[in-house]
């Protein structure tokens, strides 16, 4: 049996800005590609109000490698780990002293970001999938095609799956059977940890997060940075680009970014809660632009599984956010806040913007 495996990593497109000749105190470009979370992430500090590039940029990647090391859940001391490894608690029983799992204070926000999200977007987003993300190797990189008896009986452990997180004191009660992925999320929330860096010292940066794109500082309206979404078909190119403030996340889902091809057919990493299957999405990837980086991602995730009629009500109820939708009928469908729309591949046509 000959499995073909192809990963691809997603390059989020060009990003060119320019600078106007603020009171910097350090100009000079300081830049670093790092592997980490599964992704190559790139980080340019061009200048910086305080202190220099290099140390913000140290700063940075050493904020990369403890947000890592709390969320990935193939390293076995991460608390995705410890909640992963947890025996939880039998649904009927009421949860007793041993029964609580204390975790980090971040992992606790992101785990309320999650919560938050799955009740947002019509439970589409769901970091219990685990186990059936395990089942098609999306976990580990030993990709397979599960048969439907094993889909159906991993996702009924996601439907029993609960999570009650104790904010204040810190901990969890879960239940038995729980796992938790944190792919489609944690890079959001990471983002958005760099870009808190990056205002501090009133930098200027652009953190790529494979994927997920911050931009870090505002250059007034005239000075916009030009924001490159990725061609879904031609992954090398672009298929359109836009202007955007900055201090702010732009995030994309597509099933592009990682999938694998067996007998013919090709199995993506969005998995749709409510089949256990790779989501049967109309879309061919959806882009959020907002200054909260965590919801960005996690929105981005759902409405790829949403599919484009329910993400463009999605997208009219969310005025804070921005969405870029590519469908397969090659339309770019864009909220009216997305402003100088350049199509950057004729294969594609622009629609009129969705009014929020
Ligand atoms: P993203 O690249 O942000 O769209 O996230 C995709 C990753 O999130 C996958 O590789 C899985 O780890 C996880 N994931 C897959 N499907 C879902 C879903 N429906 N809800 C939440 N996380 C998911
Ligand atoms: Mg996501």
């Amino acid at each position: 049996m000959i499995m073909k495996r192809i990963i691809c990593i997603l390059m989020c497109g060009i990003i060119l800005l320019q600078f106007s000749s603020c009171s910097f105190s350090d100009n000079t470009e300081a830049t670093k590609n790092i592997t980490a979370m599964n992704t190559v992430m790139q980080i340019t500090v061009f200048n910086t109000e305080k202190g220099t590039s290099e140390e913000v940029l140290n700063l940075m990647v050493e904020r990369v490698g403890e947000i890592e090391k709390l969320f990935d859940a193939n390293s076995p001391d991460s608390d995705v780990s410890k909640i992963n490894q947890f025996p939880g608690t039998p649904s009927d029983e009421t949860a007793s002293e041993e029964d609580k799992l204390f975790l980090h204070e971040e992992t606790i926000d992101v785990l309320i970001a999650s919560n938050g999200a799955y009740y947002g977007t019509d439970f589409a987003f769901n970091i219990n999938l685990m186990p059936v993300l395990k089942l098609w190797g999306f976990d580990n990189g030993n990709y397979g095609v599960p048969d439907d008896d094993a889909v159906k009986n991993a996702l009924a452990t996601v439907d029993e799956s609960s999570i009650l997180i104790y904010e204040t004191e810190k901990y969890i009660v879960k239940s038995e059977g729980t796992q938790i992925s944190l792919g489609g999320i944690a890079k959001g929330y990471l983002g958005d940890e760099l870009l808190e860096i990056a205002e501090e010292y009133g930098a200027t940066a652009l953190v790529s997060l494979g994927g997920n794109i911050v931009l870090c500082g505002d250059k007034g309206d005239n000075k916009k940075w030009t924001v490159g979404v990725t061609n879904p078909d031609d992954t090398g190119s672009l298929a359109c680009s836009f202007r955007c403030n900055g201090n702010r996340s732009v995030v994309t889902s597509g099933a592009y970014e990682r999938y694998f091809e067996y007998g013919g057919k090709s199995y993506h990493h969005i998995i749709d809660p409510a089949t256990g299957f790779p989501a049967d999405s109309d879309l061919l990837s959806v882009t959020v632009v907002g200054e909260n980086g965590t919801m960005c991602d996690a929105y981005s995730t759902a409405l790829f599984v949403m599919g484009k009629e329910k993400a463009v009500e999605f997208a009219k109820e969310h005025n804070d956010y921005d969405f870029i939708l590519i469908t397969k009928d090659k339309e770019i469908i864009t909220t009216e806040g997305v402003t100088d729309v350049v199509l950057e591949d004729d294969g594609f046509s622009l629609v009129k913007s969705v009014q929020q």
